[in-house]
């Protein structure tokens, strides 16, 4: 059975296929500056192909489009024609507090997509017009929806409620919900593989540390704390943006005379890495270091100081852990952030195996160290794309 995924995002549709025996992905693809005078595709399939070029998109719609048309391509083509697609899932950012894992996509889900969309704003409608697109692309074809806040509805009352007035919080769903599910929930059950353990029997910290970095405590199988909150802006330092400050700053900034919108965009766009040291790519900052930029290294320090403080924030709320688990850009590439943050963390019995470390291997610690420590590249996209299998043969 053939699946395509589909991520459609505000300027961008990622979209891979996959012959779901054996999982084997056989194209994806990448359309970005949607709707732009330079909008662009690049495309690769499982024989090594690869294809790049500009294309005209003004739409999701337009861009599936597209994307069907590579996939179809008789030169790096996969597929003869869409009726091969036997069904679809959609990445989709919030499910709010009512979604509690993948569904097939009906009326009713689409009201609670639509439901979501204040609690997020910048995802979930190009999610939404994803879906639409799809259904006027492939309508007899079922669809399932993943969202990045299902896993984490497993979490306690007393990780997700803020101690603001209820009334008020339960009135417009202010509360944790937390982001990356898929990804915190892929790696925790290869990390199960991986250590040879079911996951109901393993304690795991999960540290997702992409452009968006989130981290996720991990107690058999459930989620029992996240870092990310009503919205991605809390939790650990990011590329672009701050993560936890004190919730005054906003307060403080808003009477210096900033508008809303800019403290918004100050705070998501303009903060983090980028704001401490100019760059939201850790590639830069390391590079900067290496130049001597004391701006470069402080904003090296304040992203691994911060994880190290959850870390054993996590450590605490699991009473230990057997498993710290990296992941996405940062986590799977950069051997120097693994390397600071363990070596705070050697108290709790880590304890890193530095040719391993810098190989990159799957697993870093030293033979026999618990907790280990696994480097495990994230699939979010296969993991929507097993959800989807199991929903739609189930
Ligand atoms: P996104 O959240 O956009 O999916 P990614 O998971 O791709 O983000 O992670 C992006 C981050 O990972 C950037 O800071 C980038 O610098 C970093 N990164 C990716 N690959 C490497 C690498 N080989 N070396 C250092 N940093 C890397």
């Amino acid at each position: 059975m053939k699946i395509l995924v589909v991520n459609a995002g505000s300027s961008s549709v990622k979209f891979n296929l996959y012959e779901s025996s054996g999982e084997k992905l056989l194209a994806k693809g990448l359309i970005e500056r949607i709707n732009a005078p330079d909008t662009r595709m690049k495309y690769s399939n499982h024989r090594g192909q690869k294809m790049e070029k500009d294309i005209t998109a003004n739409s999701s719609e337009a861009a599936i489009s597209e994307a069907c048309l590579a996939l179809m391509d008789k030169k790096t083509g996969v597929i003869g024609n869409l009726t091969e697609i036997e069904g679809i899932g959609h990445r989709v950012v919030h499910g709010g507090a009512t979604i509690s894992g993948a569904v097939r996509i009906s009326p009713a889900i689409k009201q609670v997509i639509l439901d979501c969309f204040s609690l997020a704003p910048l995802h979930n409608p190009p999610n939404y017009e994803g879906i639409e697109a799809c259904e006027h692309l492939f309508p007899n074809v079922p669809m399932v929806a993943a969202f990045d806040t299902a896993f984490h509805q497993t979490m306690p009352s007393s990780a997700y409620t803020y101690a603001i007035p209820h009334d008020i919080a339960d009135k417009n769903q202010i509360r944790r919900y937390g982001f990356h599910g898929t990804s915190h929930q892929f790696v925790s059950v290869a990390a199960a593989g991986i250590l040879g353990r079911d996951l109901d029997t393993l304690k795991l910290i999960t540290a997702h540390l992409g452009n968006g970095c989130s981290i996720t405590a991990v107690n058999c199988g459930k989620v029992a704390d996240t870092s990310m909150g009503l919205t991605p802006l809390e939790g650990l330092v990011m590329g672009t943006r701050c993560g936890d400050i004190d919730p005054a700053v906003v307060i403080f900034l808003r009477r210096l005379g900033y508008s809303l919108e800019e403290v918004d965009r100050m705070l998501n766009k303009e903060s983090g890495l980028r704001g401490l040291a100019g760059s939201n790519d850790m590639r830069d900052i390391l590079k900067a270091i290496a130049n001597g930029s004391t701006a470069a290294k402080l904003a090296l320090d304040v992203f691994t100081h911060r994880l190290v403080k959850y870390i054993g924030a996590y450590a605490a709320v699991l009473n230990g852990f057997d498993a710290l688990i990296f992941t996405a850009g940062v986590g799977e590439n950069v051997p120097v952030v693994r390397a600071m943050v363990c070596a705070q963390l050697t108290y709790l019995g880590v304890h890193l195996d530095p040719a391993l470390n810098k190989a990159n291997a799957l697993t870093i610690s030293q033979k026999g160290a618990m907790p280990a420590v696994l480097v495990i590249p994230t699939k979010e996209e296969l993991m929507i794309a097993r959800e989807t299998l199991r929903i739609l043969t189930t």
